[in-house]
C-alpha cells in the first residue's frame, strides 16, 4: 500500500501581520507538522529552544550551511534564518502537511527551485496597523520595530512579484480579522466538500 505524499504549505508575510498566530492555529491539526527553523537571532522571553527555533551561534549556522543542511535560508534584519532539510522529507513521506513560516527571500528560493506547495502570504491591512501591532506585541525595541516596518514595505512589494513566470504566492490574504484569516487558510488547506 502506498501512502499519498503530503503537502508543503509556505506561510509568509511581514513581521506583525499575524502569520505566527495563523500557524499556531494550524498546528492544532493532527496531520500538520510545523518546521522548526534555525536562527542566529537572540532568543526572546517565552521562546523555547528546539520548539520555536533552534537557536544557533553564527559559526554553527555557517557550518550547517556549508554542509547543505538547509532547504532555504535568508538574512533578516542582520540575523540568519534557515529551514532544516530533513524534517520536510520525513513529513511528506508520511503524508503530512508540512508548514514552514518564512520570509520572502527564502520563499523565492523555493519557487526558483520549483518546490511544489501552497504558497500563502499574510498581509497587514496597512503599514500603520502593522506598526501598531508590533508596538502592542512589546517584544521588539523601537529601533527594531522601525527596521521591521521598513522590511515589511519591501516584502509587500516583493510578494507581488513573479518567479519564473508564475506568481510568488498562490494567495495573498489581508489579515483584518484573525479568526476570519485562520478560516480562510483552513479553507485553502482543507476545502469543505
Ligand atoms: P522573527 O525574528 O520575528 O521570529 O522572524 C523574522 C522573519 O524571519 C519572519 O518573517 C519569519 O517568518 C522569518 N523566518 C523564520 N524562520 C525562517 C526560515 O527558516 N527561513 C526564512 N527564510 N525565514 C524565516
Amino acid at each position: 500500500m502506498s501512502m499519498q505524499r503530503g503537502k508543503l504549505v509556505v506561510i509568509s508575510g511581514p513581521s506583525g501581520a499575524g502569520k505566527t498566530s495563523v500557524c499556531r492555529a494550524l498546528k492544532l491539526h493532527a496531520d500538520v507538522v510545523f518546521s522548526v527553523s534555525a536562527t542566529t537571532r537572540t532568543q526572546r522571553a517565552g521562546e523555547q529552544d528546539g520548539v520555536d527555533y533552534h537557536f544557533l551561534s553564527r559559526e554553527d549556522f555557517q557550518r550547517r550551511l556549508g554542509e547543505n543542511q538547509f532547504l532555504e535560508w535568508a538574512t533578516y534584519n542582520g540575523n540568519l534564518y534557515g529551514t532544516p532539510r530533513w524534517p520536510m522529507d520525513t513529513a511528506l513521506a508520511q503524508g503530512k502537511t508540512f508548514l514552514v513560516e518564512i520570509e520572502v527571500k527564502g520563499t523565492r528560493q523555493l519557487r526558483e527551485r520549483g518546490v511544489e506547495g501552497l504558497y500563502v502570504f499574510i498581509a497587514p491591512p496597512s503599514i500603520d496597523e502593522l506598526r501598531r501591532r508590533l508596538l502592542h506585541r512589546g517584544s521588539n525595541d523601537p529601533v527594531e520595530i522601525e527596521q521591521r516596518v521598513r522590511i515589511a514595505g519591501d516584502e509587500l512589494a516583493a510578494a507581488r512579484e513573479s518567479v519564473g513566470g508564475r506568481p510568488m504566492y498562490d494567495v495573498i490574504l489581508e489579515n483584518r480579522d484573525l479568526d476570519a484569516t485562520i478560516r480562510g487558510v483552513q479553507e485553502l488547506l482543507w476545502p469543505s466538500a
